[in-house]
This record gives C-alpha cells, sequence and structure tokens, in this order.
C-alpha cells in the first residue's frame, strides 16, 4: 500500500478537515501532503513561519537545515524559536516547535553548515526545497544544487522594508538567469549591519510555504517565471516576469558551471539564517 492511498485516522479527519472539504484539495490532496516533503534551509526569519505552516498544514517529513543556536536578537522575526529557547540548537528548537504543532509530521533536523559536499546527499530526499538562507553563497549553493538535482527551488528573500519571492522549477530557469554571479563581497551589508522589518520574513516565509504546498499538492499557478516583490512600507506587491536566460552559466544553453561551489561567505556568520 502506498502512502497516498492509507486512510485518514479519526483525528487526522478532523485535523484537515478544512482542507478536505476544499474542492481542490480533498482527501487526495491532504494525502498527497502527507506523503510530501519539503527541506528548509534555514530555520530563521523565512525558515520560521513556513516551517510552521507547513507542519500545520500536514506536510509529512519537513527537513532543517541551520547550524546556528538561537540568539535573543532573533525572537523580533524567527517565531518558531521562543525565550527559553535562546542558546540552544535552531533545529532542535524548531523540532520540538514542530512536534507541538502536528505530530503527523516527521522531522529531520541537519544541524550543519551547508556546503558543496553535503547539499547534494541532503536534498536527495526531499519532493521541495525552501530556500530560507540569508546570504549570497548559501543561495548560489541551494540554486546550483537544485538545478543539478531537478529539485523545485521556492526562492525567497528579505531585506529592510522590502522583500521578494519566486519559484524555480526544474528546467525553467534559475537564480543565475536572474543574477549570474554573486556581487563581490563588500558591495552587500553584512546580515549583521543591515536591519529588518521583523514581519517582513513572516510574509515572505508565508509566500514560499504557499508555492510549496500548491507544488505538492498540484493546484493552482505557480510562481515560477514570475518574481514577486513586496514592499512593506508603502504595501505594495509588484511583480516582473522572469525568463529562463540562454546565456545562464548552469542552465543555459552553454553551461560553464558543472560543479557546486563554496563561495565565500558574506556574512560574519556562515549560512546562518536572518
Ligand atoms: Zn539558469
Amino acid at each position: 500500500m502506498t502512502k497516498t492511498s492509507i486512510a485518514f485516522s479519526e483525528e487526522q479527519i478532523k485535523r484537515y478537515s478544512r482542507h478536505i472539504i476544499l474542492p481542490q484539495v480533498g482527501g487526495k490532496g491532504q494525502r498527497k501532503l502527507l506523503a510530501g516533503s519539503v527541506l528548509l534551509i534555514g530555520a530563521g526569519g523565512l525558515g520560521s513561519p513556513a516551517a510552521l505552516y507547513l507542519a500545520a498544514a500536514g506536510v509529512g517529513k519537513l527537513g532543517i537545515v541551520d547550524f546556528d543556536v538561537v540568539d535573543l536578537s532573533n525572537l523580533q522575526r524567527q517565531v518558531l524559536h521562543h525565550g527559553h529557547d535562546v542558546g540552544r540548537p535552531k533545529v532542535t528548537s524548531a523540532t520540538d516547535g514542530i512536534r507541538d504543532i502536528n505530530p503527523d509530521v516527521e522531522v529531520v533536523p541537519y544541524t550543519t553548515a551547508i556546503n558543496s559536499e553535503n547539499i547534494m546527499d541532503i536534498i536527495a530526499d526531499y519532493d521541495v526545497i525552501v530556500d530560507g538562507s540569508d546570504n549570497f553563497a548559501t543561495r548560489y549553493l541551494v540554486n546550483d544544487a537544485c538545478v543539478m538535482a531537478c529539485k523545485p527551488n521556492v526562492h525567497g528573500s528579505v531585506f529592510l522594508f522590502e522583500g521578494q519571492a519566486t519559484v524555480f522549477l526544474p528546467g525553467k530557469g534559475c537564480y543565475r538567469c536572474l543574477y549570474p554571479t554573486p556581487p563581490p563581497p563588500g558591495l552587500v551589508p553584512s546580515c549583521q549591519e543591515a536591519g529588518v522589518l521583523g514581519v517582513l520574513p513572516g510574509i515572505v516565509g508565508l509566500i514560499q510555504a504557499t508555492e510549496a504546498i500548491k507544488i505538492i499538492v498540484g493546484v493552482g499557478e505557480s510562481l515560477a517565471g514570475r518574481l514577486l516583490l513586496f514592499d512593506a512600507l508603502s504595501m505594495e506587491f509588484r511583480q516582473v516576469k522572469l525568463r529562463k536566460n540562454p546565456g545562464c552559466p548552469i542552465c543555459g544553453e552553454n553551461p560553464t558551471i558543472h560543479d557546486l561551489i563554496d563561495y565565500q561567505e558574506f556574512c560574519g556568520v556562515p549560512t546562518a539564517s536572518h
């Protein structure tokens, strides 16, 4: 018997009733969610709201990669962690929080800095990758690994009062189609120097969670091919069309990148989530 044909328990029928009564989700879609898996890169500002809602929605397996520990300054936006978690590894705090919400979810913690050596093994086990990283080194690594492994990459980023999100589907363009190479170190403010409005990663992280759920259930129109831009100060959403770039160095017609690259870290802390 496959995981998608298993019967719901009474508790599950109740827990997921608001999904099950939606014609576009239904029991079939809920079974897909329970059989589905999402890897969160980072349990920080973007990963926190994404993890909470993906767990509540009943995504069967959530992998979380973060080597960092909870700091008091994280609590302004990283809502997966609480005061008593300060000093604990973020993946441990995240695992506890998710289990409290939904025992149906298998949480797989990775207390490690993601790099070219381990990323292919880690992403292999997941249907969808949600990139909640806050630095270019990780963002490019995740992009390249997703292109190579043909995994959907749900991208999100935040800066000051602005956020952006999109989806890169296998064969349909990637982050390098948009920005072929990372900016040189020094041009980008360090993570500690730049501030962020606390609610902003909440909004962007939930857009990422929404797209991940749509991919797993197979409903709606994906953000693939569109970059959604959000300005919290003017409260405006805009979108720009994205096209696959034939000159892209990794997914273009004559790719020049064939191996994963560990770029120099731009932030004070390697692969820490913002
Ligand atoms: Zn590309």
